[in-house]
């Protein structure tokens, strides 16, 4: 097959797909921190709007994507399924592998797909200002343009390494109107501590959270918008692998392997959710792969239990895999995969099997991202390296069994900000990931 791509107008889908409506066994229930008995949804319109509470408790299989922001994301959806005929030569492998191109978005991630819907529900609301955390700024930036498309401020709170690391990312998501700070900051009681103690503080996503809902607490007007995790952000991200099954379908083809990096698990989720379903109702036998840091690793060395969000403990109590919230992971350069927790739903499905998970270094990641940059010209996030590492890995399983696999991934954002990360992991004269 040669280098192909497609995207037409029909594949985008109409309603999103909720995982909930086809597991037989649901995942824990949230815990109120206080009480220790499961959440009343009502105690989150402190922090959250209605509509997106019902989103996030609904059971339905189907849920509808309201028309404006069906109209917002035809601006940049269906995302290309991009065929990589090129890394396919370059790896000798009889494996077919595609892609679907998330860095097609405005701001260049999966992130918009979530913050337009979490925009659009605010307004709705009649909410002024929506506040939240960002990692890598790819989230900040998002959430940013969301909100000036439906004419909403927002402030955002970012992780110090992140904020130092990519001066440009500030630049980006100030274009747009956000407040931007630096987290730990000393605005807030939950960040004021770390701060006063080392204004250097590297930072965490959890502790942005705790930074951002405290703020949200103490302006009534005021909502707060998550970029991963929840349920219904996952549910958001599932335009991606609804899309991905009509273009591969299109063409006759279903995948074998399904593969996505995973901070919080929103893309993996968006990716593999719709396949997932396969699974589990048609009984199909489709591989899952989340890929995450060796440096943090969630799924695999984590450990399954309750935990909070955040830092502080403000949120509530989430079934998950998680490294505890006190982890603060080193700052390495896929920032949007520094959080010390893992998605409910997407912890569940490893739990009970339906998704495996491995970790690469960061050398490792950044060799193969480089061998996808220079076979198909397109530079990865550094998240989205991860991802590919193990497709790397599983096209040269594939060219020592023979197999013809077809292997499905998200590349869940472009690279053209994280430019210094590439200098700084070997730059030009780094060596690529080629077959073993
Ligand atoms: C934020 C981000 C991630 C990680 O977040 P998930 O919720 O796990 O998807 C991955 N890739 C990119 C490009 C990101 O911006």
């Amino acid at each position: 097959m040669e280098r192909f791509s497609t995207r037409k107008k029909e594949h985008l889908p109409t309603h999103f797909y909720n995982i909930k409506a086809d597991l037989a066994v649901q995942p824990k229930p949230p815990l109120d921190p206080r009480s220790g008995q499961a959440l009343d949804p009502s105690a989150l319109q402190a922090i959250f709007p209605r509509a997106f509470i019902d989103q996030e408790i609904s059971r339905e299989r189907y849920l509808p994507i309201p028309t404006a922001v069906l109209e917002a994301y035809a601006q940049f959806r269906p995302t290309p399924l991009i065929y990589a005929a090129e890394l396919k030569k370059k790896l000798q492998t009889p494996a077919h592998i595609f892609y679907k191109f998330e860095g097609v978005s405005p701001t260049g991630s999966h992130k918009s797909n979530t913050a337009l819907m979490q925009a659009y529900l605010a307004a709705e609301e009649g909410v002024n200002t929506l506040v939240t955390e960002t990692g890598a700024g790819q989230w900040g930036s998002a959430l940013a343009y969301a909100g000036s498309r439906f004419g909403i401020s927002t402030r955002v709170f970012m992780v110090r390494a992140s904020y130092r690391q990519k001066p440009g990312r500030r630049t980006l998501m100030s274009l747009f109107g956000a407040q931007v700070e630096e987290s730990p900051g000393p605005n807030t009681e939950s960040g004021r501590g770390y701060f006063l103690k080392n204004a250097d503080h590297p930072g965490s996503l959890g502790i942005a959270i705790s930074e951002a809902v405290e703020t949200v607490l103490n302006n009534p007007a005021s909502k707060y918008a998550l970029g991963s995790v929840l349920d219904s952000v996952l549910l958001h991200q599932t335009v991606i692998g609804l899309e991905a099954e009509k273009q591969l379908s299109e063409i006759g083809m279903e995948p074998d392997t399904v593969i996505g990096c995973v901070g919080g698990g929103s893309n993996f989720a968006g990716i593999s959710f719709p396949f997932i379903r396969k699974n589990l109702v048609e009984g199909k036998k489709i591989d899952f792969i989340a890929v995450e840091p060796e440096v943090c690793p969630t799924l695999t060395g984590g450990e399954l239990r309750y935990d909070h969000g955040d830092s502080a403990g403000l949120t509530p109590l989430l079934y998950m895999y998680t490294l505890g919230r006190d982890f603060i992971p080193p700052p390495i350069h896929a920032g949007g995969l520094r959080y010390h927790g893992m998605a409910p739903l997407v912890s569940h499905l490893a739990a009970t099997g339906q998704v495996r998970a491995c970790s690469y270094s960061q050398s490792a990641v950044f060799a193969a991202a480089k061998t996808f940059y220079v076979s198909e010209g397109v530079l990865p996030a550094p998240e989205s390296a991860h991802a590919i590492a193990a497709v790397i890995e599983a096209a040269n399983q594939a060219a020592r069994t023979g197999e013809e696999k077809i292997i499905l991934f998200n590349l869940s954002g472009h690279g053209f900000f994280d430019i210094g990360a590439y200098e700084s992991n070997g730059g030009a004269s780094s060596s690529t990931a080629v077959p073993a």
